[in-house]
């Protein structure tokens, strides 16, 4: 048997040269237009018909997910892409227990393949000059340290990575009760956060990237009782919790690679996180997490004031006046909301 080709250890940094168009968004080589892979898969807009269906970028434009492609050299999509999604349409056709079963970096490098095309469409849009998004991204010094240190970790759909005892983001895995959900998909973000969610069916996936986990420690209780079917204006409160931590969050990693011997196969990573000049987490205002609730709790049209109405305590329906994990028949729920007596 041949010998395999030993692994292209190279890593590749995009942002100096700010190469997004016509060069793959794994590897820098120049591709040609038709070179290109999906941002959100073949299985995914057949699986869940999102043909037809679309969705708005930052700088308002409203695209089709069909269209939604990043230039990918045929080597990187036959290597590194196809394989990965394949294995997640496989999983996740197996219901939530194979979703679950999927290991945390396949997981990681699935949900970063889709946030960063994403980023790069974003990126490529903010060098049109006939485009001027509201809030430019590359003029950012603080999304653009953090994107470089997302790519970092992501490269490592290419590159044979290994994180030395950390998993770059923080992941969530939750299900809503399907008899109260018909919901099949779901997607949104916040780039400026790093925050990332989509949903399949009754699975949903939150992810908050480059935190190292920081965020699911310290919403690990809240995470905990999360684990049983959820109502979906329950899950919303999850995701606005997962948003505005997000949104709290005050340090970035840094990633080292460990310089590399003759015959390695594999980069190791190692991290730090300046955690004793500043405090990893600003402080929780309830005013703002009221905010990331509305937003979160559109689709219900709960208003501000009713959200806010025990300014020390916003209204939750995870959780009932004693701190004890609510179950939800139906919403509206009879009783007035935020009382425990409708359980
Ligand atoms: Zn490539």
């Amino acid at each position: 048997m041949p010998a395999s080709p030993a692994p292209d250890l190279t890593l590749y940094y995009p942002f100096e040269e700010k190469q997004f168009a016509d060069h793959c968004f794994l590897c820098g080589t120049p591709t040609t237009p038709a070179q290109a892979v999906l941002v959100f898969d073949e299985w995914l807009l057949q699986r869940y018909q999102l043909a037809g269906q679309r969705i708005q970028l930052l700088d308002q434009s409203v695209q089709e997910y069909q269209n939604l492609r990043v230039p990918c050299c045929p080597g990187c999509r036959t290597r590194y892409v196809q394989p990965l999604e394949a294995t997640v349409a496989a999983a996740t056709a197996a219901g939530p227990a194979g979703l679950r079963a999927l290991d945390e970096k396949t997981l990681f490098l699935w949900l970063g393949k889709m946030f960063y095309g994403i980023l790069v469409l974003e990126l490529l849009n903010e060098l049109n000059p006939l485009i001027k998004p509201q809030y430019p991204l590359s003029e950012n010094g603080q999304m653009l340290r953090r994107l470089q240190a997302f790519f970092q970790t992501f490269q490592a759909l290419r590159v044979p990575i290994v994180f030395e005892d950390f998993v770059p983001a923080s992941i969530f895995l939750l299900e809503t009760d399907p008899g109260q959900d018909p919901i099949s998909f779901e997607y949104d973000d916040d780039l400026t956060t790093m925050t990332f969610s989509i949903k399949l069916n009754g699975m949903i996936i939150i992810a908050c990237f480059i935190d190292n986990g920081l965020l699911r420690q310290a919403m690990r209780r809240v995470y905990q009782d999360a684990q049983r079917p959820l109502h979906p204006v329950q899950l919303a409160e999850f995701k606005a919790r997962v948003y505005y931590g997000a949104h709290l969050l005050n340090v970035i990693p840094d990633y080292y690679p460990r310089p590399i011997q003759p015959h390695d196969d594999h980069i190791i990573y190692d991290t730090l996180i300046d955690d004793i000049t500043r405090e990893i987490f600003n402080p929780w205002e309830n005013s703002g997490y009221g905010q990331s609730l509305q937003e979160m709790w559109k689709r219900w049209q709960i208003p501000y004031t009713e959200i806010m109405r025990d300014p020390a305590r916003p209204l939750s329906y995870l959780y009932d006046a004693q701190g004890t994990p609510r179950t939800l028949e139906s919403f509206p729920v009879a009783s007035k909301a935020g009382e425990p007596s409708d359980q």
